[in-house]
């Protein structure tokens, strides 16, 4: 019997099990969504925007293949927990969610990233798609595109208010208004919202950056006063990333857009951790080990012998690399491999015969696989071949001693959301408690062989 560092996970039924079965064969690691969890967070951001207030409604942003969780199951649990709105940053994943038949009636849909020269308009506008309007470029190939469709093109205006990227500035808004107005009135346009980004809402404790989200926000009412002086008065206006969603309340306007929420992190650590928040993280890695054996005292682990063992151990082989998306950056260097340069490298749970211990990435990440020092002897630890182990998980607490996404983003000197968008797809993707989460017309909507 295997050991693992893992509970036993919960299937639904018996080709649940199966279909885990099938992916073990697949692919040596597994990343395991838990879509109750995805649905859970979402409720809970919806009750957090409508306790002061509101009505708010929230966009569930599902760029880059929802953060690496996928993008149609995370979008029916989002939905499934009351988001009005998904958020996707290209237009063709846009396009995929329509495809996948979440209608006008479930979701509105805003897509933010393009090309404009090329950007499929025609399509996402046939579709029922939001389109962000950031440039005047961007604004009279919409115009043709809504002419050559003849279907009004619902529009957000995007203001830059010091984030510096996309978006129109003080400066050319007038310009973008001369242009707006006429587009409006003959109904090619329907202007729908007004929507901004901000830059550094995710330190509430550095009082530079909360005095610089004070101007984006002064800012983000001038441009309102702007448009509304011309006869422009968009119905919905956005601002408020997680940090703001969870921070800001005064900031919520008519529509939040949290992304890393919905995934169950905080923005950034030095907000907090998930739980005071009472977010959880959705996203299971675990991996099987492919190798254990013994190694020698002063033995050089991996490429470079930056790490070098100081007795006689076991090592045990992680077959997950940067190819994986496995930051190499989270590799694990000593003082006897890499001179003065002590580093712990990415955490991973084992379970041992002394219970669940966290061991570290030793030596460099490569391209297919990693290796960790078990510091002990494998036999005694009843450390196996073919044991499951976890690069992190929901983040269960200190005493449970089990990593979550913040810990791999500190080892790999990045944010969580690197962690888990840099993931590639060749890791089989599992969903836990779809039938649970889901109605059976949704659950009718996914790859049937991904469901536990
Ligand atoms: C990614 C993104 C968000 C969500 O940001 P989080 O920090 O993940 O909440 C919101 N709005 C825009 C424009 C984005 O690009």
């Amino acid at each position: 019997m295997s050991l693992s560092a893992l509970p036993q996970w919960q299937f639904s039924s018996e080709q649940g099990e199966r279909n885990y079965l099938q992916a073990l064969r697949e692919y040596p690691a597994q990343i395991i969504v838990d879509l109750a969890t995805l649905r859970d967070n979402m409720r809970h951001l919806v009750n957090v925007v409508n306790q002061e207030g509101g009505p708010t409604q929230v966009m569930g942003v599902v760029k880059a293949d929802a953060y690496g969780h996928g993008l149609i199951p995370t979008a029916l649990a989002a939905l499934a927990g009351g988001a009005t709105w998904l958020g996707v940053a290209q237009a063709r994943e846009a396009l995929a969610l329509r495809a996948a038949g979440i209608g006008v009636d479930r979701a509105r849909i805003l897509t933010w990233v393009n090309n404009p020269l090329r950007a499929p308009y025609e399509e996402l506008i046939e579709q029922d798609v939001d389109l962000s309007v950031a440039t005047m470029t961007a604004l009279h190939r919409i115009e043709q595109a809504a002419r050559a469709v003849g279907k009004p093109a619902r529009v957000h205006i995007k203001v830059d208010t010091g984030f510096g990227r996309n978006g129109f500035t003080l400066e050319q808004i007038d310009e973008a208004i001369d242009a707006l107005l006429p587009l409006a009135q003959e109904g090619v346009f329907e202007i729908v919202g007004q929507w901004s980004h901000l830059a550094v809402a995710d330190a509430p404790d550095v009082s530079e950056f909360v005095d610089e989200t004070d101007t984006q926000i002064a800012t983000f009412e001038e441009f309102t006063e702007r448009l509304n002086a011309r006869g422009i008065t968009p119905q919905i206006r956005h601002l408020a990333n997680t940090a703001a969603t969870l921070s800001r309340p005064q900031i919520h306007y008519d529509l939040v857009r949290p992304g890393v929420a919905l995934y169950g992190y905080e923005a950034d650590p030095a907000m907090g951790t998930p739980s005071q928040y009472q977010l959880k993280p959705a996203m299971t890695l675990q991996a099987q080990l492919s190798s254990v054996k013994t190694v020698d005292a002063g033995e050089g682990l991996s490429y470079g012998r930056v790490y070098v063992t100081d007795k006689r151990t076991s090592a045990a082989i992680i077959p997950v690399g940067y190819a994986d998306g496995i930051h190499r950056s989270a590799s694990g260097f000593n003082e006897l491999g890499a001179k003065h340069v002590n580093k712990l490298g990415g955490p991973v749970r084992v379970m041992t015969a002394d219970g669940a211990k966290i061991m570290h990435v030793s030596g460099r990440v490569c391209m297919d696989q990693f290796i960790i020092d078990l510091h002990d002897d494998a036999e005694r630890l009843n450390v196996h071949i073919g044991d499951t182990v976890e690069l992190f998980g929901p983040g269960r607490g200190a005493d449970y001693l089990e990593p979550n996404a913040d810990d791999w983003a500190q080892a790999a000197d990045t944010i969580s959301y690197e962690i888990f968008t840099c993931l590639r797809n060749r890791i089989p993707h599992l969903y836990l408690n779809a039938y649970e989460t889901l109605s059976d017309e949704d659950i009718a909507k996914l790859d049937q062989s991904t469901l536990l």
